[in-house]
């Protein structure tokens, strides 16, 4: 044991020495525009909780009627005895809500990506996937066994060229080897979106599979708040529409939607949804009432808040951020221990906003991950402003 623990130890030394330390912060506090840490209250711009649903009193009164319903856990896999009415509303109202013939949960964005990504590629098989992509759609990619092939980040010309590379290997979506492009559709650490339009017309024209993660656009974006693929119009020619519960929604889990096939055949294989305990039918519930409020009118009020939000602090700063309407507002810092140095100097003013740092983000490319949302209010944003003035981390213009 003795030499494992000064193994372990020398390893977090080595991420100390650069500036790449984590470590965890208890919260005593609901999620909200403030947070209790450390025995202080701030600020909190750090949340995807964009539209301020994680502590709102109609998804909590869901999932409590759900834990009195149907209890606390759910005691086995969907596939055995646990597909609890809750989760199967949710299928239901997730497939409602997002347009297409089916959908199903999981119980994280992380499995449901994993879950249909291994399910659907092999080792004969081509994966082609955006350079920014989210951790999780990376180690889909590689878990499945397909080749995989990074293009540089909403470079279509680069993407053409390896789907070309792929075609001349036989690669297409009707015949092995299977061609599956993927990408986000808002991209976390910077906020900014995908061409989807022309992605689209891409994977048509090479016929390839095209699989949209939405975490960060599900429940802001297009007429029904479906996200940015309804958005640019191309809702009903993504394969494979994934994204999460967990942020706009409020609550927790994944999805995926798209074809009724396509739901049967993860039922059938996606292993992160076969062998694993189907998730609290709290969680389900909660997720339910959050996709339900979104869709009402007080979740285009929220919508409508947010946004304006955004623009008042974007019309105040000229920071390097993204041209693209979101919620994340990316202030670029660079060197690792200059953006922990900065996070903390926030701290110090009374708000919470952390740095990112690799490997979430590329090496040099520290950040700190400011997010907005519909719950903030006018003074939390010039109370920011001025923190971050101070700090000279923007500018006045
Ligand atoms: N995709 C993206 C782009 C994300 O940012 C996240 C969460 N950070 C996920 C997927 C995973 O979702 P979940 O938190 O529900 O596992």
């Amino acid at each position: 044991m003795h030499g494992f623990d000064q193994e372990l130890l020398a390893r977090l030394d080595r991420l100390r020495g650069d500036g790449l330390y984590r470590e965890l912060r208890r919260s005593d506090s609901p999620s909200g525009t403030q947070i209790r840490v450390g025995g202080q209250t701030l600020l909190n711009f750090a949340s995807n909780d964009y539209l301020g649903l994680a502590n709102e009193p109609l998804l909590k009164e869901a999932a409590i009627k759900a834990v009195e319903k149907f209890g606390a856990g759910a005691g086995a896999s969907r596939l055995i005895c646990g597909s609890q009415a809750p989760h199967h509303e949710l299928d239901e109202t997730l497939a409602a809500f997002k347009g297409t013939a089916a959908a199903l949960s999981f119980s994280s964005g992380y499995a449901a990506a994993t879950g249909a990504i291994v399910a659907l590629l092999g080792k004969d098989d081509v994966v082609v996937v955006d350079k920014l992509a989210h951790a999780c759609l990376i180690d889909a990619a590689r878990l499945c066994g397909a080749k995989l092939r990074i293009f540089d980040h909403n470079d279509l010309g680069d993407l053409e060229k390896l789907l070309r590379w792929a075609a001349d290997r036989g690669a297409s979506a009707t015949g092995r080897p299977r061609l599956l492009i993927v990408t986000e559709s808002v991209f976390s650490m910077d906020g900014n979106h995908a061409p989807l339009r022309e992605l689209v017309e891409l994977k048509d024209r090479y016929g390839a599979w095209l699989m949209v993660d939405e975490a960060h656009a599900t429940g802001l974006y297009g007429q029904h708040g479906r996200g940015l693929a309804e958005d640019a119009g191309v809702g009903e020619r993504v394969e494979v529409q994934m994204g999460t519960l967990s942020k706009a929604i409020g609550a927790a889990g994944g999805y995926i939607a798209g074809s009724r096939a396509l739901i049967d055949y993860l039922i059938n294989r996606a292993r992160t949804f076969i062998f694993t305990t189907a998730p609290p039918p709290a969680a389900a519930a909660a997720a339910t009432a959050g996709i339900e409020l979104v869709q009402s009118a007080e979740g285009a009020r929220r919508r409508r808040a947010l946004w304006e939000h955004v623009a008042a602090f974007r019309g105040q700063q000229s920071s390097p951020t993204s041209e693209a309407q979101s919620a994340i507002l990316p202030i670029l810092v660079g060197n690792e221990t200059e953006a922990v140095d900065a996070a903390a100097a926030l701290r110090a003013r009374g708000i919470f906003l952390p740095a990112v740092r690799y490997p979430t983000v590329a090496r040099g490319k520290a950040r700190l991950r400011l997010t907005l949302t519909a719950a903030h209010t006018e003074e939390d944003l010039s109370r920011l402003r001025q923190a971050l003035l101070e700090l000279h981390l923007i500018r006045n213009q």
